[in-house]
């Protein structure tokens, strides 16, 4: 190659770098019943999000995943594709390497090998959390290098792990399994993973449910306006029994936050992130305040000093957004990927 077709090819490749950090990119969130995706620019959604019914088996899921980008490809200049996905993911070869109860012979599956040539796009692929984790991230701090933890508080404990800018993958693409670390030696409670006290068994919904049960079993049935709904108790009855003043549900909500409170500085004394993000079904129950009030208390100096908790901003669009934006990432900070 001469000089002037190397400089041409030079500015070639700029340009179209230039071109394709202008135009959105697809994400696409693929869950055990559906499959949610829509287009992405700058860290938010710029199309409204679409459903669909996530397909039985791996060749009908990867042939309903082509369906949907030749469908936005059809009518939108796109810049490429990222795939959230359930299980865990080699981001590099784009391979599903295990895989979930929700997503039976997903494990296996090179999803990028699949649709890159069929496409002709570049894809993508994240495990779920953590395109969810870069999602909230970016959409809050944008190109800043902080680290940021988010925490997925609903019927488990859930995380991705944000550090200097990056999602922090671990040896083989498994970091971020938070909910359990162990928050106790003792032996009491039984995890959902067959091992004892773990952080999910009670920073989780369930695990709030099962601390309320405990105090209700040692006071009498004049004491709690929960004793009502003893046999089929909710987080609902909890919130609306608070309202009310009811001692015994404060008392257990509280020990709640203290519990979630322990394996947020377990994490902070590992890692000194400057944020938290929590999302999940309890998100919208916690009290930021008192959480970080306790969390401080309890963490050094040093990894305390500037500590924020933040609720997530982005709720059930995160990983649409945290997929399309590591899409176009890779395009506009090749360097991270
Ligand atoms: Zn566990």
């Amino acid at each position: 190659m001469d000089i002037n077709s190397q400089e041409n090819s030079i500015i070639n490749t700029k340009l179209d770098q230039m071109l394709q950090s202008t135009l959105p990119a697809l994400g696409i969130d693929l869950g055990g019943t559906k499959i949610s995706c829509g287009l992405v620019s700058n860290y938010k959604l710029v199309s409204e999000p679409k459903q669909y019914k996530t397909p039985k088996g791996s060749a009908n899921i990867l042939d309903q995943l082509y369906k949907i980008i030749e469908e936005y490809k059809a009518k939108n200049l796109i810049a490429g594709v990222g795939v959230a996905t359930a299980g865990i993911v080699d981001t590099t070869s784009g391979t599903v390497i295990d895989s979930t109860f929700n997503l039976p012979g997903w494990a296996g599956t090179n999803i990028k090998q699949y649709l890159e040539p069929k496409t002709m796009l570049p894809i993508h692929v994240e495990n779920d959390a953590n395109a969810a984790a870069y999602g909230e991230f970016k959409s809050k701090f944008q190109n800043h290098n902080l680290s940021t933890i988010v925490v997925t508080l609903g019927t488990g404990i859930g995380g991705g792990i944000i550090l200097n800018g990056q999602i922090f993958h671990g040896e083989n693409y498994a970091a971020g399994e938070i909910g359990h670390l162990k928050i106790s030696f003792e032996n009491k409670r039984l995890c959902t993973c067959g091992h004892f006290d773990c952080w999910e068994a009670y920073g989780s919904g369930p695990g709030l449910l099962k601390t309320t049960k405990e105090l209700l079993s040692e006071v009498n049935s004049s004491q709690s306006v929960l004793y009502e709904n003893i046999n089929d108790l909710s987080t609902s009855h909890i919130i609306q029994a608070i309202e009310n003043n009811d001692f015994l549900a404060k008392k257990a909500f509280d020990l709640w936050h203290h519990h979630v409170s322990i394996g947020l500085v377990t994490i902070a004394q590992i890692l000194n992130p400057r944020t938290f993000i929590i999302s999940g079904g309890m998100s919208p129950f916690v009290n930021y305040t008192l959480l970080q009030e306790m969390v401080i208390d309890k963490a050094l100096a040093k990894v305390a000093q500037n500590l924020e908790i933040h609720q997530s901003r982005l709720g059930i669009h995160a990983g649409i957004i945290g997929a399309g934006q590591i899409a176009l990432d890779a395009i506009i900070l090749p360097k991270n990927y």
